[in-house]
């Protein structure tokens, strides 16, 4: 597993830092967003250590179908399903990208707007 010891989010992986977990497994995990945007926010996370979207290799094209699987299966448990939800990954400086370790937004329980800010 890929950890960079400086990293907020692999420090939540590797337990040292706490976080609200609402899955877990080998390879994956998620989060209650600490700074929430909606009603829910969840944050899902590779516990391996890729810092943006640009950076996933060709050999882990996987990784973003197991990372939506984990999502569709939140939202559903969120209540989510019928109303709908939103999911936003930021990548870079110009997308808003604040924690360079990947991860995914689900945002739901409130009508969002577009265009996003
Ligand atoms: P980004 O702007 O990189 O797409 O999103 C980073 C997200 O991580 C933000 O929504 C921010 O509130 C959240 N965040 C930053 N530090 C922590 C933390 O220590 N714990 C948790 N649970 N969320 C964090
Ligand atoms: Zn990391």
């Amino acid at each position: 597993m890929n950890r960079d010891p400086g990293c907020i989010f692999c420090r939540i992986a590797s337990k040292e830092v706490g976080a609200k977990i609402v899955y877990e497994d080998e390879k994956i995990m998620a989060v209650e967003d600490v700074n929430p945007q909606a009603p829910v926010h969840l944050l899902v996370i590779p516990k391996s250590h890729i810092p943006t979207l640009q950076d996933i290799g060709d050999e882990e094209s996987g990784l973003m179908d197991t990372l939506f699987q984990v999502i569709k299966r939140l939202a559903k448990d969120r209540g989510l399903s019928e109303k709908g939800y939103r999911v936003v990954v930021n990548c870079g400086p110009a997308g808003g990208q604040t924690v360079y370790h990947l991860h995914l937004h689900l945002l739901g329980g409130r009508n969002m707007k577009w265009p996003p800010g």
